[in-house]
Order: C-alpha cells, then structure tokens, then sequence
C-alpha cells in the first residue's frame, strides 16, 4: 500500500517557532511528533493539538538518546534556548541541546533515513564585519563571550550537520534564521521585541541598550514558518538565510512600537550588553532563487497581529 501520511519530528516543538510547525506540518497532513522538554517550552502553545490523531507529544530532553517507534521521515531540530537572558541562564544547557542534542536528533534521522532540518540562526554571524550577511560569510563570534554559548552550539551543530550529510549521507538541511517575532513569544524572554511590546503596553519606560544605534531585522513568524517549510521541502544542503531584510536601529524601533500601541510610554536608555552585534540584515538571494520565497508582512502587519495577542496575554482589552 503507498505511503501517504508522512511523519515528522519537531524538537522544540513547545516553543516559538516549534509549536507554529507543528500547526504548518499538522495542516499539511504530516503526522507529528512534537518533542519538547518544556525548559523554555510551554504546552498552552500546542494544547490545541492535544487530543488530535495525527499529534503527538513527547516530554523529552533531546541531550538524551532519542527513541521514536515507526518511521519518521524528517526531522526538524528546533530545541534550544533562545534569547540572550535564557542564555545567560542556561549556559551548559544551551550547549549541550545544541552539540550534544544536535548529535542525537541527527542520529535518529539516520537511523529513521528522514530528512534533517536545522534551526540554525544569524547568531552564526556573530558581531559581522559584511553587511548585509550572506550565506558565504563565516562570522565573527567571541567563542568566551557571554553569548558564545550559543553561537558556539549552533555552529557546532551547523558542522555536525554537515558531517552526517558528507560521511553517512543523511539527507541535510541548514536555516540561518534572523530575529523573528509574532505570537506565542514568551512575555517575558528578555528579546527587545517582546519586551519593548510589554513596556509600551504597560505605559512604562522602553529599554533601549547602548544608544539604540544597533540595527536588526525583525521578520514576522508565518513568513518564517512559510520559509522553513519550503526549505523542507527543498533539495539544497547548503544554509539558507531567512529572515526580513527591512532593518530597524534599536531606538527606531522603540519609537515605532510606542506609536504602533499608541502609548505614552518615554524611552530609558541602559547598558549596552557584551557583544550585542551592531548590525543585522539578512541577504536573503539564495532563498529567493532557490525556494522562491521573501517575507510578505510589513513590520507594521506584523506587529499589529503579535500586540492583539500580548494584549490578551496581558489581559488588556483591545482598546486600552
Ligand atoms: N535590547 C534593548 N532593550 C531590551 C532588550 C534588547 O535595547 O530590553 C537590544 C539588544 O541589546 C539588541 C537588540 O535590542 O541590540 C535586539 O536584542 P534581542 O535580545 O531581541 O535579540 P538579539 O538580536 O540581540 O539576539
């Protein structure tokens, strides 16, 4: 009988961008296995596919061996802390999800003959000294810094990737993702997005770190989740950068999401954190060319989606 349910793994699956896969592949009519420790996870994220035939959740730290009964035909490997504060809590942890769990997510794909999906991130880049960033550039990252754990694991986890795809042939792919927002963002993660959201909503002081003259792109998350699926489905094993190359300074951005909220809220300026990268844009050439793909929310679309929900999550009413 031809197989027509097609089943994947997605590690992380209770997170940010995890939890929204899980919603695309379940959509698409995969089977899916969301696989999730719940450190920086939640289930409120994903309770809506509790119950469902085709979903699937397992509580499980990735850093260990990894069982799946039945087959899996891809793997998408999402878990890892992933906002600077969580980093700086989790260190080891950090570390080890993105070495010692990358090891074992591409072990299971091996073992399975699924594809692999790596989460990967513009943290790769490290501080950069091209901009905007391409695929072809390799990064300058502070390996002792405070975020070196990270960028250190997910570089890691970019060679590990590619050593299964060059010495036992496991089918690979890479995305380099830039800063993205949208709902389901914890309130409370630390990233400069979330938190400007809940101070303006709040009518408290937004915090901008340095002089607010440090640049990012921020790409709404249905855009991403569109590019990740496309890249799944594609056959190119080198990374892909996705992210909205539309880049904001800090300060702008600060000013944008007081207007967006319509709030009286003043900015604070405070210190700069150690290697806060001074520019982000994505060159995203190699996803337009080979997966056809470039964002299509305006920051202002996208942030007007994510407030309705932190207003929710903060119980505002709409209008207040
Ligand atoms: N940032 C800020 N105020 C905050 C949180 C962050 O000014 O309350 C700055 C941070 O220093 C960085 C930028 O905003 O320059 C984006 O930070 P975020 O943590 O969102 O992500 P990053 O791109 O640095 O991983």
């Amino acid at each position: 009988m031809p197989k027509t349910i097609k089943r994947v793994l997605i590690t992380g699956g209770a997170g940010f961008l995890g939890s929204h896969l899980c919603d695309r592949y379940f959509e698409e009519g995969y089977d899916v296995i969301c696989m999730d420790n719940l450190s920086t996870g939640a289930a409120e994220n994903i309770e809506h596919l509790f119950g469902k035939d085709r979903f699937t959740f397992v509580k499980h730290d990735v850093t260990q061996y990894i069982h799946v009964s039945g087959e899996v035909d891809l793997v998408l490997h999402f878990a890892s802390p992933a906002s600077p504060i969580d980093y700086l809590e989790m260190p080891i942890q950090t570390l080890k999800v993105g070495s010692l769990g990358t090891h074992k997510a591409l072990g299971l794909a091996m073992e399975k003959d699924a594809r692999f999906l790596l989460a990967s991130t513009s943290e790769v880049y490290g501080d950069p000294k091209t901009h905007p960033q391409s695929e072809t550039y390799w990064g300058n990252v502070n390996p002792i810094g405070d975020r070196g754990v990270y960028d250190e694991a997910k570089r890691f986890g970019e060679a590990m990737t590619m050593a299964y795809h060059r010495y036992h042939g496991v089918e690979t792919r890479i995305a380099r993702i830039f800063n993205t927002y949208g709902p389901r963002m914890r309130l409370r993660d630390g990233r400069a997005l979330p938190t400007f959201l809940r101070q303006a909503l709040n009518g408290v002081d937004l915090t901008v770190y340095g002089d607010g003259s440090q640049t990012r792109s921020f790409c709404y998350v249905d855009d991403l989740i569109e590019g990740i699926y496309r890249l799944s489905q594609s056959e190119y094993i080198q990374p892909v950068n996705l992210g909205n190359p539309d880049e904001i300074s800090i300060k702008e951005f600060a000013e944008e999401i007081i207007e967006f909220t319509d709030s009286d809220s003043g900015i604070t300026f405070e210190e700069l954190p150690k290697d806060d990268p001074q520019v982000r844009q994505p060159d995203i050439t190699r996803a337009k060319e080979l997966l056809d793909w470039q964002p299509t929310y305006s920051r202002r679309d996208g942030l007007e989606a994510t407030i309705g929900y932190f207003r929710q999550e903060l119980g505002l009413g709409q209008d207040n």
